[in-house]
């Protein structure tokens, strides 16, 4: 079992003192910022010239500076920005300013794990990555993780910083950069992302193609899986076969092990996270970006785009008489 942190194991006053320098400010990026300023740190925010989110964190009553400047000021540098252009932003705007005694931070593992950015040694490289995009309120759970400790304080000030981001609240869990990029990587591959969306997808497709009205496909197959997983969130399986018929949840132990087949799933799952494992996938999305330009991502992402699905769901969600929600965040994973 995982070793378990809650706001009493943490100590904001390791923070006191330490500029938190927060590179990027998308969808990690805003909430770390403003949630450490709420917790009264002193924090600026690192970004590109020109960049379109320079007014908005300003707006917010945020300190705002080139990267470059914000890693030079500050004494913790978080990197927020996309895993896969944060190894040249490193190299570039953030090594030439790190001191002794310094720490670099992260959300996600990958860099680190994969051995696209290394540290020099005198600095601390800690993880405080939320499981999940943000969201107002309750708190997202965390990991914490310490590659290097070289002040011999990096657990504490991690815990610190946790905590300043309202992390300690739903819990946080230890872990490694090791294990963080692994099971992060397979958990959105498999489950969350590729798992889910081939499922709707597939689903949708069967109804639509047997001669079923799209937008009752849309209903059944998309709109609905957000409230089963709510109930699932809250109270485990349980909650939800309460909630649900008994039909449904006989249709349950029926059909789903005949649409997933646990052992041969199983078997393909093992597939991706050797993959994951012995960096072939990371290999992969580096040469996608650095060689390929992206040209597999983005004809992948303008199919979707087209798919009758993503189409039909849009007319639908205008049509709701809430309009649908338009304060979506820029959720990457
Ligand atoms: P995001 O929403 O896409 O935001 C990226 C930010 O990086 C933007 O502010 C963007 O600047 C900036 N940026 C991009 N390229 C840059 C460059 N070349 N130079 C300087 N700035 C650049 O990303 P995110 O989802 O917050 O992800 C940030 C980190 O958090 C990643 O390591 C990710 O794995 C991790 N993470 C994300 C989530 C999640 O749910 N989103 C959860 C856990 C961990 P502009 O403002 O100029 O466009
Ligand atoms: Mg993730």
């Amino acid at each position: 079992m995982a070793k378990m942190y809650y706001e009493k194991d943490c100590d904001l006053n390791y923070l006191n003192g330490k500029k938190i320098a927060v590179i990027g400010y998308g969808s990690q990026g805003h909430a770390h910022a403003l949630n450490l300023k709420d917790s009264g740190c002193e924090v600026c925010v690192g970004l590109r010239e020109g960049s379109k989110n320079w007014a908005q964190a300003e707006a917010a009553g945020l300190t705002v500076k080139t990267v470059a400047e914000a890693a030079k000021w500050g004494d913790i540098v978080m990197m927020l920005i996309n895993d896969e252009v944060q190894a040249d932003v490193y190299k570039k705007d953030i090594a030439p300013y790190l001191e002794e005694g310094n720490a670099l931070a992260f959300a996600h593992g990958f860099n680190i794990h994969f051995k696209q950015i290394v540290p020099p040694a005198g600095v601390d490289v800690f993880m405080a990555a939320p499981k999940g995009p943000y969201v107002s309120g309750k708190g997202v759970p965390c990991l914490v993780a310490v590659e290097q400790n070289a002040t011999g304080r990096a657990y504490e000030i991690a815990l610190a910083y946790i905590a300043g981001i309202g992390g300690a609240r739903a819990g946080i869990m230890e872990t490694t950069f090791h294990d963080e990029t692994e099971t992060d990587l397979f958990g959105e591959q498999t489950v969350l992302c590729g798992g889910v969306v081939d499922l709707m997808q597939c689903g949708f497709e069967t109804l639509v193609e047997a001669g079923y009205a799209p937008e009752n496909a849309y209903f059944e197959c998309i709109h609905e899986m957000k409230l089963i997983i709510d109930l699932i969130n809250k109270g485990g399986v349980a909650a939800m076969n309460y909630s649900i018929s008994d039909t449904a949840e006989f249709g349950e132990y029926v059909s789903g092990p005949r649409v997933l087949p646990h052992e041969e799933t199983k078997a393909r799952m093992r597939a991706v996270l050797a993959d994951i494992q012995d960096g072939t996938f990371a290999g992969r999305w580096i040469a996608e970006n650095k060689s390929r330009g992206r040209t597999f991502f983005n004809s992948k992402r303008d199919q979707l785009a087209k798919h009758l699905m993503e189409q039909v769901g849009e007319e639908l969600r205008r049509n709701m008489i809430w309009g649908g929600d338009k304060d979506l965040d820029t959720a990457s994973n």
